[in-house]
C-alpha cells in the first residue's frame, strides 16, 4: 500500500473488514467527510498499516475467517504504541454480537449493518474528538509535568541560593559580635563579653558550692605619662606588648579583657582560694616590672592590681568588678605597682566619700564655707608680717571639717573652682578691712592657697584682677601659694598666667616645698617669690639636731635664688632658734598660733605679739 498520498493534517482512519464491499462503502463515506481511509482485510494486512502508519481511529469487522475482531482488538490493546486507538466495532445484524464482550476487549463503540451513514459519521467523529481531547490532556498533563519541573529546579535554586545568603550573613553576624565584644587594638575580650563571662561565673557560683572565683581589677600606673611623650603609637604598641605579658601568666581557663584605656581585667575560675589569685598577682607586677622593648623605645610600666573574691552574695558582676576597681585605687595609693584584696569596709568608705562629693556640691551652694587665718610671723622682726587664709567646711551634720578631708574631692569633681575663688575673695575683702584697721601693721600680706586645676580656668588672671579691684587691695600684698604640681607641668600657658601676675606685682610662693617633684631647673624658670618649706621637714629638724635634715639647704636653695624662706609648722621655741640661726625669712606654726577665726584676728593684732 502506498501511504505518500496520506494528508498529515487530515485524521487517519483504518477500516479492517474481510468484505470488500464493506470497505469500499465505509471508505467513500468517510473519504467524504475529510477523512484518510486506509483498508485491511485481514489481521496481516491490518498489522502492516498500523506498523507503517498509526491511525488515529480503527474500525473493525467482528467476524473475520482467521483471527476476529475481538482477538485483533485484544492485541492492538495489548501493545503500547496502539493501546490507545479508539477501536468501534462493526457487526451485521444478523451476527450474534456480544456487545459486553466488546467492550471488555477494549473496544470503544460500534457500529451495525447494514449502516446508517450519518451514525457511522456521528461515532467516528465522537470518537475522535475524544481522542484528540484524551491526548490534549495527555500532552498538556506533560507539558505541565515539564513546567513543574522546571519551576521546581528554579525553586531549588532560589533556595540554595538563599541558604548561601543566610549563611553569608550568619557568618558575617557572628563577625560583628565577635567585633562588638572583642577590643580591637588587643583583640582580647571587652568590658560588655567580660561582664558576661563574670556573670556566668557568678551564676554558676550559686548553684555548685564548690566553684569559686576571683576578679583581679588592673590600671597601669603612669600610662598617661607614656602616651603623652611618646605618643599615642607607642601607647598602642605598648598596650599591646602588656596584653601579651598578661596573657603568658594565665592559663587559658581565665579570662584576661581590656576594659577600656590602661584597664584590664582578669577573670580567675575553678580557684580554691584567695592566695592562687594573689600569686597571679604577684608574678603578673613580677612579668610587669620587666622593660618593655618596643620597636622604637625600651619603657618600663608598673601596674597596680585590685582583687575581688568572687562571693556569690553578689547580686550583679558590676559590683564585683567595681570592688575590684576600688581595691586597685587602694593599690595605687600605696604607692603604687602593688596589689590590694578588696574587703567590705572599703565599699563603705567609697560610699562615704560619694556622700561626701554630694554634700559638697551642696555646700558650694549653700556657702557653707568659712576662712582661718594663721599668722606669718617675720623671723627678722619677730612680728606678724601676714596671714594665711585656709579654708575650713562648716558642715551642717558633721560641724567644722577640715580641708585635708574635702580639698581632694573637690579637686576631683571641679568644685575647687568655686570654692577656691570664694576663699580668694573672702581673704582679699578681709584684708582691706583689716588695712583700715589703726593696729594692722604696715605691710600685712595675705596669703591664699591656689589648686593646681585654677590654672586650667582660662580666665584666671582676669578672676584675679577683678577682685582685687572690687576688693581696693594692693596687689603687692597679695601672695598666692602653688604647689610644685603647678610647675611640674611647665607648659607655656601657665608660665604666662605665672608672668602675668608677676607684672601685677602679685606674689608667688611655692608651697610645701620638698614633698613633690620639682626640680632646680624648673624652680629657676619660674618667676616665684618664696619657697614655703614644708612642715615634715621642719619637723625632722629636731630629729637630726646635727645638720638639721635639709632645711639650711633649701633655705640655702631659697637664699641663692633671690627668694624668701619660709618655715611651716614650727611647733618649739628650739625650732624657732634653729631657724633663726639658718637665717630663714619666715615662719608660721602653732608656736605662733593655730589657724583662727577671722574676729580673732582683730584681738591678735591688736595685742601685736612679738617673738
Ligand atoms: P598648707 O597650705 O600647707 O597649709 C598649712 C597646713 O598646716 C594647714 O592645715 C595648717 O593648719 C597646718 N599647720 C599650720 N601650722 C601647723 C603646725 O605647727 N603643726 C601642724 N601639724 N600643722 C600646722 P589645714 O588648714 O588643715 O590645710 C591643709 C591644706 O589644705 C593646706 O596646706 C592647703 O594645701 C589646703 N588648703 C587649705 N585651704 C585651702 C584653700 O583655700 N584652697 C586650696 N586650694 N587649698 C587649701
Ligand atoms: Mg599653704
Ligand atoms: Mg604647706
Amino acid at each position: 500500500m502506498n501511504y505518500e498520498h496520506l494528508d498529515p493534517n487530515k485524521k487517519d482512519i483504518l477500516i479492517i473488514d474481510d468484505m470488500a464491499d464493506n470497505l469500499r462503502v465505509l471508505s467513500s463515506i468517510l473519504t467524504r467527510e475529510g477523512y484518510n481511509v486506509r483498508k485491511a482485510l485481514n489481521w496481516q494486512m491490518a498489522l502492516t498499516a498500523t506498523q507503517t502508519v498509526l491511525p488515529d481511529l480503527i474500525l473493525l469487522d467482528i467476524m473475520m475467517p482467521e483471527v476476529d475482531g475481538y482477538e485483533i482488538c485484544q492485541t492492538f490493546k495489548a501493545w503500547e504504541l496502539t493501546a490507545d486507538i479508539p477501536v468501534i466495532f462493526i457487526s451485521a445484524l444478523d451476527d450474534v454480537f456480544d456487545k459486553v464482550k466488546a467492550f471488555k476487549m477494549g473496544g470503544v463503540d460500534y457500529i451495525t449493518k447494514p449502516f446508517e451513514f450519518q451514525e457511522v459519521i456521528v461515532r467516528v467523529q465522537n470518537q475522535l474528538a475524544l481522542r484528540s481531547a484524551r491526548l490534549e490532556i495527555l500532552k498538556l498533563n506533560v507539558e505541565l509535568e515539564h513546567r513543574v519541573k522546571e519551576r521546581t529546579g528554579e525553586l531549588e535554586k532560589a533556595l540554595q541560593k538563599l541558604q548561601k545568603e543566610i549563611n553569608s550573613r550568619q557568618k558575617l553576624q557572628s563577625q560583628l559580635l565577635e567585633i562588638a565584644l572583642h577590643d580591637s587594638l588587643t583583640g582580647l575580650p571587652n568590658r560588655v563579653l567580660f561582664i558576661r563571662r563574670l556573670e556566668n561565673a557568678l551564676n554558676r557560683a550559686k548553684q555548685e558550692s564548690s566553684y569559686q572565683f576571683a576578679l583581679l581589677f588592673l590600671d597601669c600606673d603612669r600610662f598617661k605619662v607614656i602616651n603623652d611623650s611618646l605618643g599615642h603609637l607607642v601607647g598602642d604598641e605598648l598596650l599591646i606588648a602588656i596584653a601579651r605579658r598578661l596573657q603568658a601568666c594565665l592559663t587559658p581557663i581565665h579570662t584576661l579583657a581590656r576594659l577600656g584605656g590602661d584597664e584590664f581585667a582578669i577573670l580567675l575560675e575553678n580557684i580554691t582560694d584567695i592566695n592562687i589569685a594573689i600569686q597571679v598577682a604577684e608574678r603578673i607586677l613580677q612579668q610587669l616590672s620587666l622593660a618593655f622593648k618596643l620597636s622604637r623605645y625600651e619603657v618600663f610600666m608598673n601596674a597596680s592590681i585590685g582583687i575581688s573574691w568572687g562571693n556569690k552574695d553578689y547580686d550583679r558582676p558590676e559590683y564585683l568588678l567595681r570592688d575590684a576597681d576600688t581595691a586597685m585605687y587602694r593599690a595605687k595609693a600605696q604607692g603604687r605597682a602593688k596589689y590590694h584584696v578588696f574587703n567590705p569596709a572599703m565599699h563603705q568608705e567609697a560610699i562615704q566619700l560619694l556622700e561626701l562629693e554630694n554634700d559638697l556640691r551642696r555646700a558650694v551652694e549653700r556657702q557653707e564655707f568659712l576662712v582661718y587665718y594663721q599668722p606669718i610671723v617675720s623671723l627678722t622682726t619677730g612680728r606678724i608680717s601676714g596671714f594665711e587664709a585656709l579654708v575650713r567646711w562648716q558642715h551642717p551634720i558633721r560641724g567644722l571639717v577640715a580641708p585635708t578631708e574635702f580639698i581632694p574631692v573637690a579637686e576631683e569633681t571641679g568644685l575647687i573652682n568655686a570654692i577656691n575663688t570664694w576663699v580668694l575673695q573672702s581673704a582679699c575683702h578681709q584684708l582691706s578691712i583689716w588695712q583700715h584697721y589703726p593696729l594692722t601693721p604696715e605691710p600685712l600680706t595675705i596669703s591664699v592657697n591656689l589648686s593646681a586645676r585654677l590654672f586650667s580656668q582660662p580666665n584666671l588672671v582676669d578672676q584675679i584682677d577683678q577682685i582685687i579691684y572690687e576688693s581696693k587691695i594692693n596687689p603687692a600684698y597679695l601672695e598666692l601659694e602653688i604647689t610644685e604640681s603647678v610647675i611640674m607641668e611647665n607648659t607655656n600657658a601657665i608660665k604666662i598666667i605665672l608672668q602675668k601676675l608677676k607684672q601685677r606685682k602679685i606674689k608667688l610662693i611655692m608651697d610645701d616645698f620638698g614633698t613633690g617633684y620639682s626640680s632646680l631647673s624648673y624652680l629657676h624658670s619660674f618667676p616665684l617669690n618664696a619657697l614655703k618649706i614644708d612642715k615634715s621637714f621642719v619637723k625632722r629638724m629636731q630629729e637630726n639636731k646635727e645638720n638639721m635634715g635639709l632645711v639650711p639647704a633649701m633655705i640655702g636653695i631659697a637664699n641663692s635664688m633671690g627668694m624668701s624662706a619660709i618655715a611651716e609648722g614650727v611647733e618649739t621655741q628650739e625650732q624657732l632658734a634653729q631657724l633663726r640661726s639658718l637665717n630663714c625669712n619666715f615662719a608660721q606654726g602653732y608656736l605662733f598660733s593655730k589657724p583662727i577665726e577671722q574676729q580673732l584676728v582683730i584681738k591678735l593684732l591688736a595685742a601685736a605679739p612679738q617673738w
